[in-house]
């Protein structure tokens, strides 16, 4: 047992419910099988939508927990510290789509969001496209007003639940840089959707790519206003990014956790490891990572509960707590010698999954390029970065 200060990572309101969750459901266990034998967890999704562990922000009215963004992220904080990211990331599924809840018309909402919520039904979000991944400014699925219709054209890719998702929020120009975003149900006529190559991690994502060819999207399907999809996504992208940045720190602390007891029993040259500062000092200094990655999310939380404008800080948050979950989780590998590399524990796992944070949600790099747009507010970043 460490024996290190408390964690200051609050305690979340519902952590005896995901203690229980996690036990009864087994879920340390299913996201090592799921990582081996990658298919949506249908399961799992339908198991946590039950207990109401979907949604933890959406509001009551729509089936959510209604969480504040603090307590939210303490919570997906401790479900990633207990079982990684898959079922952390499925909690935050329907954060995903806020869009839908906060701009889709009641009729959209009861549709596709409540079953969101209930585990029943999955949403993907197509943004990327061959042509525009980090410079979503440069897209070019494009949707065309016919009377009481858009007509969907163009290719996405990269996007998770590629062949699973029911429905997706798709990005579209709509004239010269104006770009809306709409709810598409995925069995339209005129959509294909192909699997790509398996991924390093996340595998359960499937991700791949989605082809639009004359499909047919009612008006009403429209979120927000004409033209104004990327305001809405930079909202989004806001408290995504903090959230996701509470569930990297929450993996990452999993496997110092770990190591800090492993080094303290196992022995080499006659003494435990601990006790070779070229393993100690390396742990100590993750311990203050973690812990100031953390304080520095959890400000920025705070501000944004507040009403505050965060994107600068949620970026940064983001890039910070991929690079020091990484950095704590290959310590893990290292320390723990041969097994360490090996599947037979989890950190090789933990590793490739948090490994995509550096790209998904905008690489790390435009994290850089959006703090620069609020150091110098003339070099206007993008919706993304
Ligand atoms: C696990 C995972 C899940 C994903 N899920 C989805 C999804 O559901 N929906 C969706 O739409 N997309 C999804 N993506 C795609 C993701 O958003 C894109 O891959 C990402 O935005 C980068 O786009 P790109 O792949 O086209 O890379 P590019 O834009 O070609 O960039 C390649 C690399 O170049 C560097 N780079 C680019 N621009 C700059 C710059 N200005 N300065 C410095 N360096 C730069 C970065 O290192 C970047 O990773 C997912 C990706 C991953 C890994």
């Amino acid at each position: 047992m460490t024996a290190r200060p408390e964690s200051p990572v609050p305690v979340s309101s519902l952590a005896a419910e995901l203690t229980a969750a996690v036990s009864e459901l087994q879920l340390p266990r299913r996201a090592t099988e799921i990582d081996r034998s990658p298919a949506f967890p249908t399961a799992e999704f339908r198991a946590l939508g039950e207990r109401r562990l979907l949604g933890l922000r959406t509001a009551a009215r729509h089936g959510g927990r209604e969480l504040g963004l603090l307590d939210a992220a303490a919570s997906l904080h401790a479900l990633a510290q207990a079982s990684g990211t898959t079922f952390a990331k499925l909690s935050l599924q329907p954060e995903f789509c806020s869009l839908l809840a906060d701009h889709g018309s009641e009729e959209l909402r009861a549709r596709y969001f409540r079953p969101l919520i209930e585990g029943r039904l999955l949403v993907g979000n197509h943004v990327t496209e061959p042509g525009a991944g980090s410079d979503v400014g440069s897209l070019a699925v494009s949707a065309t007003r016919e009377g009481p219709e858009y007509l969907l054209n163009g290719t996405k890719s990269e996007a998770a639940f590629a062949v699973d998702a029911d429905a997706a929020l798709v990005y579209a120009k709509v004239g010269e840089r104006a770009v809306s975003a709409f709810v598409v149900p995925q069995t339209l006529d005129g959509v294909t959707r192909s699997l790509g190559a398996p991924d390093l991690g996340e595998r359960w994502m499937r991700r791949g790519s989605v082809e639009y060819v004359n499909v047919r999207i009612p008006a009403s399907h429209r979120l927000g206003s004409e033209g104004g999809a990327f305001d809405l996504l930079k909202h989004e992208l806001t408290r995504e990014r903090l959230l996701l940045a509470a569930i990297y720190l929450g993996v990452g602390l999993a496997s110092f956790e770990e190591t800090v007891d492993y080094v303290g029993v196992r022995e080499a040259f006659g003494r435990p490891l601990r006790s070779h500062q070229a393993v100690g000092f390396p742990l100590a200094e993750d311990w203050a990572r973690l812990d100031a990655a953390w304080l520095y999310v959890e400000r920025a939380l705070g501000r944004l509960d507040r009403g505050g404008e965060v994107f600068a800080e949620a970026a940064l948050a983001k890039r910070m707590a991929t690079e020091v979950a990484l950095t704590a989780i290959d310590h893990a590998i290292q320390f723990h010698g041969g097994r360490g590399y090996s599947s037979a524990l989890p950190h090789e796992r933990r590793w490739r999954d948090v490994r995509s944070g550096g790209i998904a949600h905008g690489p790390n790099e435009l994290m850089l390029r959006t703090a620069t747009g609020r150091l110098w507010p003339r070099d206007r970043p993008s919706a993304s970065g």
